[in-house]
């Protein structure tokens, strides 16, 4: 394989200004490192034609690939186009299944195109056009004086599906490299990335192919594993082989591949079951229910929810008895056990579940803040509650405890 260097220029201001990050370089390097493309320069650059020029003029006498991210918009601040024509000299021409396209998207929303939006359609002559089939500006690959320059649009979305349908698979046949490349995700919940990595150190301190990349993120713990191989029955059976290795250490915390949601684990359990639920929110204020209802399918197995958020609520519509809010008060295992008993027989369900607790920013009944109880009754008799300190603002403990309830839910229906 030869060795190229390439590097990323992401054009825009925003980016300057710090409005947003550049994710855009952050993935594209991820990934062409797994290619084996040797990244040397990551470059940010505004909205002004002459400082565009100058970062590309400096590209192109260092780097054998060179990818632009943005400014290749309708607007007059998107100027990637004038300021690579100025030093490539080469012809713009308008590239007609791109115009075609965004016409064809105006007459259907039936409003009329300002002509500055002919501009997206503008390719250089003799590029590889790039079909962009999550917006309008199409990509383009264009190879000058033995540079290779790619030309992406800034969305991020866009510009990853241009990325992995044309520009990897292009890149690899450039650089020779035949090798097959192929990632998945699998995710846990209820246990920490440290607690992770202990449990698999020796498989972790042995990696090679596949690679294995634990990453904490706010719905639990990922890993991320990479094979590379020359065919694809063989990256599937490294992938396979490695899901097994790790999923016998930690299989118990295991709830899903890549998109899928514990959420959706959940509701898939419950129609397995033939279960029905129905949950009472105090604190959570329905970020349950709606976590639920967001399942293609919930209907059948979701009856629905009460946001019991005041006290009287409680009593009145939940019917928690008078003792239990004055004895033990509204933050209690026993006050959580008779609304997810009392939510489930008012909503003709088999399980209910609910949650009470402090969001914070003050303490309530002498409960500090993060103090939550989660209970589960069922039509069996069979119950359980649970008592959690969260930490951190009123809205991350709202989030923890909703996100605590799908894990004990899931664990319980399992
Ligand atoms: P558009 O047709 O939307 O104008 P464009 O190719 O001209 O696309 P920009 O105008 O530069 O791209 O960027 C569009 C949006 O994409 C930005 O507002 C920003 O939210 C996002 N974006 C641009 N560059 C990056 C980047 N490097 N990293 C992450 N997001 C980016
Ligand atoms: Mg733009």
């Amino acid at each position: 394989m030869k060795n190229v260097k390439a590097e990323i220029i992401a054009v825009g201001t925003e980016l300057l200004l710090g409005q947003i990050a550049n994710t855009n370089a952050q993935w594209l390097s991820e990934r062409l490192a797994l290619y084996g493309i040797n990244v040397y320069n990551h470059t940010v650059v505004g909205d002004n034609l002459q400082r565009v020029e100058d970062a590309f003029s400096n590209a192109h006498h260092r780097s054998d690939i060179v990818i632009v991210t943005g400014g290749l918009g309708p607007t007059e601040d998107d100027l990637t186009r004038e300021a690579f024509q100025r030093i490539s000299k080469l012809d713009i021409i308008e590239h007609p299944p791109s115009m075609k396209k965004i016409e064809t998207f105006f007459e259907k929303q039936n409003s009329v195109m300002t002509p500055n939006n002919r501009k997206q359609a503008r390719v250089f002559k003799g590029a590889r056009v790039l079909d962009n089939t999550v917006g309008m500006a199409p990509g383009m690959i264009v190879t000058y004086e033995n540079t290779t320059w790619i030309f992406l649009p800034g969305v991020p979305r866009e510009m990853k599906q241009l990325v992995k349908n044309d520009v990897f698979p292009y890149l690899q046949k450039l650089t020779g490299n035949e090798e097959i490349i192929k990632s998945t995700v699998l995710k846990f919940i209820g246990i920490g990335e440290s607690a992770l990595e202990h449990e698999l150190s020796d498989i972790i301190h042995n990696q090679s192919n596949p690679t294995i990349a634990p990453l904490a993120q706010d719905e639990g713990v990922v890993i991320r594993l990479t094979a590379k191989e020359r065919s694809k029955e063989k990256v599937d059976d490294l992938l396979e082989n490695m899901k097994q290795q790790i999923l016998a250490k930690v299989g118990s915390h295991f709830y899903g591949f890549d998109d899928e949601k514990l959420e959706n684990q959940v509701i898939s359990l419950l129609e397995e079951q033939h279960k029905r639920i129905a949950a009472a929110e105090s604190l959570t204020g329905g970020m349950f229910t709606d976590k639920l209802i967001s399942v293609e399918g919930a209907s059948s197995v979701c009856r629905g929810g009460i946001v019991c958020y005041d006290t009287k609520v409680k009593q009145d519509v939940l019917n928690v008895s008078n003792e239990v809010v004055q004895d033990k008060g509204v933050v209690s295992a026993e006050c959580a056990l008779e609304m997810a008993d009392n939510v489930r027989r008012k909503l003709d369900a088999s399980i209910g579940i609910s949650f009470t607790g402090v969001a914070g920013p003050g303490e309530v009944e002498g409960n500090p803040v993060g103090t939550v109880y989660i209970a589960i009754c069922q039509n069996t008799g069979e119950q359980l509650v649970e008592k959690f300190a969260f930490q951190g603002t009123r809205n991350s403990v709202r989030r923890r405890a909703t996100l605590k309830g799908l894990e004990i839910l899931f664990k319980y229906l399992k």
